[in-house]
């Protein structure tokens, strides 16, 4: 059902706590975490603990959820010290736009300068 845990999906494994990952700050709602394969000084993955597949169906599904994510990016972004030279909060969405896990997240990238339009 829409909003519960996956038995087959990556990222609800990591907000159970059952694969490790590098967790940079934890809300009831929300985890952030050090990408895997960072593409900037700064890349954390912000997911919501509620399994939706993208962002867009998060927002539907849990309106509050997709609120949290966003604020919790904001957070990241501030601990970083990223803020001042800016960031960007991406959410691929859709294999055609590069996502590979579909559990909603939004990458926050920076650290470094970041070109328009993206790839
Ligand atoms: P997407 O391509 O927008 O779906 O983003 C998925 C991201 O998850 C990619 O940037 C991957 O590098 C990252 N990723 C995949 N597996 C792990 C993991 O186990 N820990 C942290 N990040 C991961």
């Amino acid at each position: 059902m829409a909003g519960e845990p996956q038995a087959d999906c990556l990222f609800c494994k990591i907000a159970a706590g059952d694969i490790p990952a590098t967790i940079v700050r934890e809300t009831d709602t929300t985890v952030a975490f050090r990408d895997i394969n960072p593409q900037a000084p700064t890349h954390v993955l912000v997911i919501p603990k509620v399994h939706y597949a993208d962002a867009a169906a998060l927002a539907v599904g849990d309106p509050q959820a997709a609120v949290d994510v966003l604020r919790e990016a904001g957070e990241v972004a501030a601990a970083e010290k990223t803020v001042d030279r800016g960031y960007r909060i991406v959410f691929n969405t859709g294999a055609g736009a590069g996502q590979t896990v579909f559990h909603a997240h939004a990458h926050v990238l920076g650290g470094r300068g970041l070109e328009w339009p993206p790839g």
